[in-house]
């Protein structure tokens, strides 16, 4: 990646935030350094993540996903960072460019004020979770590499901890559901879609081809309680691990009533975006889904992670649609967490990184500083 493709926020703060395509190829000239003047620069970019598969989900289906990646300079280090927006969470290239072009992390001369600068960038505007997330990312990349330590090891974690990834089976034709299965012939457990009237064949199909455990996202899909519990039961005798978000968000006695009567771990994960959200989620769901796109990166990721852990709940960590920036970011997360669902970078045809791998179905965490990517 050229340094002259990404805009610098001062260019942004001069030209109005003008956010017209031509300025997205325009070219800045970085201010002359003097030793001991290193302060913090942001630069980001819009980036179309081109999927390998149209992906299908009840409503809708999409062959791109729009991303912004994100460089944060201070002396010699680089570090990277990246948001990603799939369209139902409502931020867009223009809302994020727009976001970081407010940014004025010149002000900041000592990166390691983790703290007072993930304070500042949250005071500037509400939501905007995917943007504040790019820099955070881009931000615990740059110390990581400033210490030389990647961040699992700063947190104190054990890189062989690392659970195994689930490969995400969407809703589709059987044709394609049997192609997709032989594509997850790597991977320990299988992370279905539901929600649509097909459920159970669905996992009739799968279960013709392979009896390794699978996990259910529901994305929301079951707004009857009774049928939830229904599905739910009928799950468990098919080897599923536990359910993820299987009533809207919005119906919190009718998931009270579901939380007292499964026999599943149930997961929030449209329920809960940041830090506040887990007490709630408490008594309500038995674990968490953590995504650095809604909980604005990794700093509150990892506190959203330990408050669970505190609360005993199951811990989860996902991803959407992202380069190998995002995943391996969330990743350094994955030795604290019960599951993982980190197969976005895989869904991808045009990644820009090198970073965590999957290896026999568990993720491989890289021994490289920060949050373990180089670019390809
Ligand atoms: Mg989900």
């Amino acid at each position: 990646m050229d340094r002259r493709d990404f805009i610098r926020t001062s260019a942004l703060g001069t030209l109005g935030l003008s956010l017209a395509p031509s300025l997205f190829t325009g070219c800045s000239t970085p201010a002359p350094r003097t030793a001991g003047s290193d302060r913090l620069e942001l630069l980001f970019k819009p980036y179309d993540l081109k999927l390998k598969h149209a992906f299908n989900l009840a409503k809708n289906s999409r062959t791109h996903t729009p991303d912004v990646q994100v460089q944060l300079r201070y002396g010699d280090y680089i570090g990277y960072g990246e948001a990603s927006m799939p369209p139902y969470l409502g931020e867009t290239q223009e809302s994020v460019c727009r976001f970081l072009g407010q940014l004025d992390l010149s002000q900041f001369t000592d990166p390691f004020r983790l703290e007072e600068i993930l304070d500042y960038i949250d005071s500037v505007a509400p939501d905007n979770r995917a943007a504040k997330a790019s820099v955070d990312i881009a931000l615990h990349d740059l110390l990581g590499k400033i210490m030389g330590q990647p961040w699992y090891r700063i947190w104190g974690l054990s890189p062989e901890k690392a659970p195994a990834t689930s490969f995400t089976i969407g809703i589709d034709t059987e044709e394609v559901v049997r192609q997709k299965l032989k594509e997850a012939a790597p991977y320990r457990i299988l992370k279905i879609k539901m929600g649509l009237d097909n459920d159970k064949e669905l996992v009739r199909i799968i279960r013709s081809e392979t009896d390794r455990p699978i996990c259910v996202d529901a994305n929301q899909g079951w707004s009857s309680k009774e049928y939830a519990l229904e599905m739910i039961e009928w799950l468990k005798e098919q080897n599923c691990l536990f359910v993820e978000q299987p009533m809207p968000k919005e119906m919190i006695d009718e998931q009270a009533w579901l939380h007292e009567r499964a026999s599943l771990p149930l997961i929030a994960d449209e329920f809960l975006q940041r830090l506040p959200d887990v007490r709630r989620a408490y008594g309500l769901y038995d674990g968490i889904n953590i995504k650095l796109m809604k909980s604005t990166g990794m700093h509150e990721a990892y506190q959203m992670a330990i408050l669970a852990r505190a609360l005993d709940m199951k811990v989860m960590v996902g991803c959407m649609t992202e380069t190998s920036c995002a995943v391996s970011a969330a990743a350094q997360l994955s030795p604290l967490v019960d599951w993982a669902d980190l197969d976005g970078n895989l869904l991808i045809a045009n990644d820009l990184f090198d970073g965590m791998k999957i290896v026999d179905g568990k993720i491989s965490l890289p021994n490289r500083p920060g949050i373990g990517v180089v670019p390809l």
